[in-house]
């Protein structure tokens, strides 16, 4: 479904901070990113998202080569650490703004924003301001306006970083069985391995632009391809 072959990229045209990535993610999958901060990982999602193109190589989503695609057609949602709601808009209103950009009806509007909301369990909080909610509620309101076009494909980088401990764990939870229910192709990043093996159906293990070892959580647990992943696995744990 998502598939980088061979690609390089290099922001200043001299240092390569992904080296020849080859990577196959499958249809509703969910695939998780995990390394030391630098590895190259929120370049890749960048570069599925369109805010970069790769310098050397290709990446195809649903068989396309993702250039050819303009980013407002990819059918891609994202969710980030710090959660970019407008402070001074409503939950309705910040879910409402990516769609009345794209010119959809208010009706249709306010189908899809309910739809989201209710996804997310947050459906009695529509005029509620980012600032009257908790970490972990407007955590979830980022998840809905990612969810509210109904992605393909959705991009999560440290989404829960800015959480504490407990709620971080509650919100992986809630995470992993939106996935399960919507069937959704999820791409994920995380320098925390404790969340990459609870959530993933597979972990590409990142370190200096090149994936160390790609496989299920247990495998990488089990049977660590080198002493990179050995070691990354094994801390804190
Ligand atoms: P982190 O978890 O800290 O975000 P990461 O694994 O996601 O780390 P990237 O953010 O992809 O890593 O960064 C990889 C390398 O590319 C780093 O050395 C970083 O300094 C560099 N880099 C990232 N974005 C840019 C940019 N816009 N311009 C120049 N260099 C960049």
């Amino acid at each position: 479904f998502v598939v980088f072959d061979h690609v390089q990229k290099s922001y200043d045209g001299q240092t390569l901070v992904v080296k020849d990535l080859n990577l196959s993610i499958g249809r509703g999958e969910f695939l998780t990113m995990l390394g030391p901060s630098g590895s190259g990982k929120t370049t890749c999602l960048m570069m599925l998202a369109g805010f970069e193109t790769a310098t050397h190589g290709q990446i195809l989503l649903d068989g396309t080569n993702i250039n050819d695609v303009p980013p407002h057609k990819r059918g891609i949602g994202m969710v980030f650490q710090n959660y970019a709601l407008f402070p001074h808009m409503t939950v309705g209103e910040n879910l409402a703004f990516p769609l009345e950009v794209r010119g959809l009806s208010k009706a249709e509007r306010d189908d899809r924003i309910r739809r989201a909301l209710d996804m997310v369990q947050m459906g009695a909080f529509a005029s509620r301001r980012p600032a009257q909610l908790s970490g972990g509620q407007q955590q979830r309101i980022a998840l809905a306006r990612a969810l509210v076009f109904d992605p393909k494909l959705v991009l999560m980088d440290e989404p829960l970083g800015a959480l504490d401990k407990q709620l971080r764990e509650h919100m992986q939870f809630e995470i992993k069985a939106l996935h399960e229910r919507l069937g959704v192709t999820v791409v994920y990043v995380t320098h925390d391995q404790g969340e990459a093996l609870t959530m993933s159906d597979r972990v590409a293990v990142f370190n200096d632009g090149r994936i160390q070892q790609l496989a299920a959580p247990e495998t990488l647990y089990e049977a660590p391809e080198n002493s990179f992943v050995a070691g990354f696995i094994g801390e804190n744990n």
